[in-house]
């Protein structure tokens, strides 16, 4: 197995469970746990030390921010450990849960494959879960991928907003390909609005000032659209590879092993073509 390093601190109402991958590939992901709700599940590859360390005070429910492996993957481990607990997920990912099996190799070293969750219950935007004296509402947050969900909770004028995989970095330009540039400038300047924003993000650190840092993610993303389709109409093309290439150079290797999964040309396709649905096709790279 794997060495997994986990790392518990406190936010506000939540306890964020930090999973580290230390050996082989490395990777890094939060879960958080209020009350009896865990948000998140991470990827299979960490299962094994979550469930240990919820062992002694286990959650009896799961909400997931959105489909992808490192976030509902291990779902089917915590209640293999811990009894049927209810899974809820974004209405938009219930059935792509369903038959989620397998990933490419570069995200399943990193994660580790997902289980499929046959019983996921749907959640809107707008969903209120009660959890540990905090009330958690669902927000609709897509751009890094259609029908993503933010939870916030406000307390003592504070408001803590755990943003799954809105927020990865604050330079987005080799992008996710099922990104939409657009949605994510509204989403990060939706919850940047609000007063004292604390973002607890499922990668990286804590955002104390959460607010400035996606303001400053919304601005780079509408200037780097604007530079994007003013080269469209410069070189008279509307294919992101080329406009990629032109722009930001040559992809790197991580992109050309993620098979463009994770590029600028998917950048460059979130501006022009925004993805607003699932699934999505990988962007070709040049
Ligand atoms: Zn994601």
């Amino acid at each position: 197995m794997d060495a997994i390093e986990v790392t518990r601190t406190r936010h506000g109402p939540f306890e964020r469970i930090v999973l580290a991958a230390t050996e082989g590939r490395k990777s890094q992901l939060a879960v958080y746990r209020v009350g009896d709700l865990l948000v998140d599940t991470g990827g299979t590859r960490v299962s094994a030390a979550l469930v240990a360390a919820l062992r002694d005070d286990p959650p009896r429910r799961i909400v997931c921010t959105h489909q992808h492996e490192d976030h509902a993957g291990g779902a089917m481990a915590l209640r293999r450990a811990f009894g049927e607990l209810p899974v809820h997920a974004p209405a938009a990912h219930v059935e792509l849960l369903r038959g989620f099996d397998r990933v490419p190799d570069y995200r399943a070293t990193a994660w580790g494959h997902p289980e499929p969750i046959p019983d996921a219950r749907g959640y809107h935007a707008g969903a209120r879960f009660p959890a540990g004296g905090a009330v958690l509402e669902a927000v609709e947050t897509p751009g890094h991928t259609p029908g993503h969900m933010a939870l916030l909770a406000t307390v003592g004028g504070e408001t803590w907003a755990l943003t799954g995989d809105l927020y990865v970095t604050d330079r987005p330009l080799t992008a996710w390909y099922e990104s939409a540039a657009d949605d994510m400038v509204r989403s990060l300047r939706l919850l940047a609005a609000r007063p004292g924003l604390r973002a607890l993000p499922t990668h990286g650190a804590a955002l104390e000032d959460g607010g400035a840092a996606f303001a400053a993610v919304a601005d780079l993303v509408e200037r780097e659209a604007d530079r994007v389709r003013a080269a469209a109409d410069r070189l008279g093309t509307v294919e992101p590879s080329v406009l990629a290439r032109a722009l930001y150079g040559p992809e790197g290797p991580f992109a050309e092993r993620s098979g463009g999964e994770f590029s600028t040309a998917a950048f460059v396709r979130s501006v022009l073509a925004p993805v607003r649905s699932l699934p999505a096709a990988v962007p070709a790279l040049a």
